[in-house]
């Protein structure tokens, strides 16, 4: 997903294997500028131009009135089966079909808003009203309407309004005289009843409105550091020629203390694994649920009543605000270049953006500077190692790259451009990959005549018609090139500096009252400050996301002098040494964390190994791992099975796991557990009683005796899966802080006082290292904890 697709890679890689070798060599070791002059005219218009236009069409981005038809009717179909939710994402997909300022796109934000009704979501009903309104809904059906905005208001206690409104509807009524006669009585019957609500209402006094204040909400205690903006004043900002830069406690640091917290300079959301890119043979409409209808284009906010693209059918926004600073900013042009982005991935889609944020004048100053005089010393990598071996000499303890001439390092594009690209360690295959991709985008803002307004040319110009024609067929003009050549950069250093932004998403059955969650990729993203934070396996702090927002915390006592590490994905806990450095090898370093080197010591067995380990068959004994085959550990025993028969056993396990997963889904919960017990049954047969998926089954039974309301059922098996969890990730780890959650939900929906409230506070202890005091579970914890110790006084006062 964060490359290009599969068919585009294989017909570069294609092209690249039939280019003559004297042009590849040169290539091969081209800077930036050079790769970009030589590789523009190397997209042929008829073969792979062809091949992308070919690809582009299974990715609908426009807009089409049937798939408009297709979902509102399947939103009607769902709406009368009263499942709400699912009828409100409907109505979005229709919504993000229809033209603005059609009827039929007020259509569909009023049906939305009657769903929504239902879903007692009142505040956004009212919201879908009014853009019903606005975009012209048929007069003679706005009483109906209108009577449901009454509806809302009242209850929203907003009693003047709803009365307002409700003259508004009656006069309506009144004039209009075409109105079949058992609509106008339906209509009356229901102003009536509403009129007398009202004015029962207004005889008792109003409900003082609940106060939502976020300004009770006590700040952090920060102080934010002189040089770095968005870090802590207890880091400081170091260098050295092995780990370049990076940031180190200046004082001693507690568990739990702020250390970062950063917008993204740029972020782009992922489509998610749902998302398919389907071939246009296939007319069925996609009805699956993805994140790029999950959540806000723009803030990444999740979505419950999306305002569509005025343009597209893929962008979504939360609010018309986002919507419109989205335009503003970038949208404008991506807009039509829908398609092909979906088709290059993610990381051409960062680059692109991430140039439209900075505005040309700052992308060309940067690619000018870059190629500027004295070559080496814009090489990041060669001034950092001027800036080691003579300090003061060339460039000043103010020359860290990316910092600006008074030595502050900041969420810029300055900063942005001077992560590492890392160009020379690239296979040449993948930069002609990254190269092709950039110029197919420049190509195309040349073809959609996007050109003088990314290159942001006076408006002088804007009249005249598109210099484009001047250019001959294949050339990019001088600004495009310019474009390409940072593009270029950023896809680049996106290997190692995108930073993954993850929410936790709701999985499983839908309305159990434990809710089950999982981390979800959401969007890809430079953070330039948080990319100085260097990787460790056994990292010491801990990042949570906020919309675009990145805040990283100490997750233990970090002394004075220590660096600050965060992981990049491989974990100690999740993975072995073997399997983390193949994968870090992508941001070309081996990893010499303090569990890399231990673990490489061929006498410390990986902690992933020894927990996730086999049992005997026959005893039950640990199995001894050998080339092929494993054997009992104890002698009397004596047997052995092959490696490759316990993983296709594991496979099998995996498989009843998800089958009663989906019965689960299917609301059969007592089948649910028939077979779940039967696989812990086969589980102990052959997984050591601490394999993670022994933890994991205990979870799901949980989740199902929860579903059913056995909350002491449900307690004692998440009980035995957080001494699991526990095994793995360690008792302050933030998935024991999720589990306590978990258990918390269970001890309060069961009564259980004393039990949830001491779990509770562990749960809140825990996650507010890592997430923060803020976070939205710190605040249910809090309510469920106000809720407790309200709880005895009212059952006394009842009695
Ligand atoms: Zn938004
Ligand atoms: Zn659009
Ligand atoms: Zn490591
Ligand atoms: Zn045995």
């Amino acid at each position: 997903m964060a490359l290009p697709v599969e068919e585009w890679q294989l017909c570069a890689a294609r092209r690249w294997a039939a280019l003559e070798p004297a042009l590849r060599e040169r290539l091969e070791v081209a800077s930036l500028h050079d790769t970009v002059h030589l590789g523009c005219g190397l997209l042929r218009p008829e073969v792979e131009a062809a091949v992308l236009r070919r690809l582009c069409r299974r990715a609908h981005t426009g807009k089409e009135p049937a798939a408009a038809c297709f979902y509102r009717e399947e939103g009607n179909r769902l709406f009368g089966r009263r499942h709400y939710g699912a009828a409100v994402r409907l109505y979005s997909q229709a919504a993000s079909h229809e033209v603005p300022g059609s009827p039929d796109l007020a259509i569909c934000f009023a049906n939305r808003s009657a769903a929504l009704f239902h879903l007692g979501c009142f505040e956004v009903c009212l919201e879908d009203i009014a853009r019903a309104e606005s975009h012209g809904y048929p007069d003679r059906l706005l009483p109906k309407v209108l009577l449901r905005k009454v509806e809302c208001l009242l209850c929203l206690g907003r009693l003047q309004d709803a009365g307002g409104t409700l003259s508004v509807v009656e006069n309506k009524i009144a004039v209009d005289g075409n109105m079949a006669s058992s609509t106008h009585q339906t209509l009356l019957k229901k102003l009536n009843q509403l009129k007398d609500q009202i004015h029962g209402r207004e005889s008792c006094p109003e409900p003082a409105r609940e106060a939502y204040d976020d300004t009770q909400r006590k700040s952090e205690v920060w102080e934010e550091n002189a040089s770095i903006s968005g870090a802590s004043s207890s880091l400081s900002l170091n260098f050295d020629r092995e780990r370049g830069r990076h940031l180190v406690a200046s004082q001693d640091i507690l568990p739990g203390q702020r250390l970062l917290k950063e917008e993204a300079f740029v972020s782009v959301l992922c489509p998610g694994e749902n998302f398919h890119l389907q071939d246009s043979s296939e007319t069925a409409w996609d009805t699956q649920v993805t994140n790029a209808n999950l959540y806000c284009h723009c803030c990444l906010r999740q979505l419950l009543a999306s305002v569509p693209c005025r343009g597209c059918s893929y962008a979504k926004y939360c609010s018309q605000n986002c919507a419109d600073l989205a335009w503003e900013q970038y949208h404008r042009t991506e807009c039509s270049l829908g398609a092909l982005l979906l088709t290059l991935g993610v990381f051409c889609h960062v680059a692109l953006r991430t140039v439209l944020l900075a505005g040309f004048a700052e992308v060309s100053r940067l690619v000018e500077w870059s190629h500027d005089g004295d070559k080496d010393l814009q090489n990041p990598e060669t001034r950092c190692r001027i800036l080691v071996e003579a300090p003061d000499t060339r460039t000043g303890s103010r020359g860290i790259p990316g910092c600006d001439d008074d030595g502050q390092y900041q969420s810029s594009y300055q900063a942005v451009f001077n992560l590492l690209p890392h160009t020379e360690k690239h296979s040449p295959e993948h930069k002609f990959l990254c190269l092709l991709s950039v110029v197919a985008i420049c190509k195309q803002l040349q073809e959609a005549g996007l050109e003088a307004a990314v290159l942001n040319q006076r408006s002088s110009e804007k009249g005249s018609k598109p210099n484009t024609c001047e250019q001959t067929l294949g050339e990019l003009s001088p600004g495009l090139k310019t474009l390409a050549e940072a593009m270029l950069r950023h896809v680049l250093q996106l290997q190692c500096n995108a930073q993954a932004i993850t929410v936790m998403q709701e999985s499983g059955s839908g309305d159990g009252a434990v809710v089950n969650k999982k981390p979800v990729r959401l969007a890809t993203a430079f953070f330039p400050v948080l990319s100085l934070l260097n990787h460790s396996c056994c990292p010491n702090t801990s990042v949570s996301f906020s919309g675009t927002a990145a805040t990283v915390r100490a997750s233990q006592s970090i002394p004075s002098g220590q660096e600050i590490f965060h992981c990049y994905g491989p974990h100690q806990c999740r993975m072995r040494v073997a399997k983390r450095q193949q994968l870090l090898s992508q941001y070309f370093f081996e990893c010499r964390c303090q569990a890399c080197l231990d673990e490489l010591k061929a006498d410390v067995e990986s902690v992933v190994s020894t927990r996730n380990s086999f049992c005997c068959p026959s005893c039950q004994a640990p199995m001894q791992v050998g080339e092929d085959t494993l054997c009992c550990s104890e002698e009397a025993c004596a047997t052995s099975v092959s490696r490759e028969s316990l993983a296709r056993r594991l496979g099998a396990l995996q498989q009843q796991i998800n089958a009663a997963l989906e019965l689960l889904r299917g609301r059969k919960a007592d089948q649910a557990i028939k077979m779940l017990l039967k696989c812990q049954l086969d589980a102990r047969n052959f997984l050591s009683p601490e394999h993670l998926l022994m933890g994991e089954m205990e979870d799901h039974l949980a989740q199902v005796y929860a579903t059913l309301g056995k909350w002491q059922e449900a307690a004692r098996h998440l009980e035995k899966s957080i001494k699991i969890v526990e095994m793995h990730h360690g008792p302050s780890s933030v998935e024991i802080g999720h589990e306590l959650f978990k258990l918390a939900q269970v001890l309060f929906n069961g009564f259980a006082v004393s039990e949830a409230l001491s779990t509770i506070q562990r749960a809140e202890e825990i996650l507010a290292v890592h997430c923060g005091p803020q976070s939205a579970q710190i605040q249910e914890l809090q309510e469920m904890k106000s809720c407790l110790s309200d709880l005895p006084r009212s059952i006394l006062q009842r009695i």
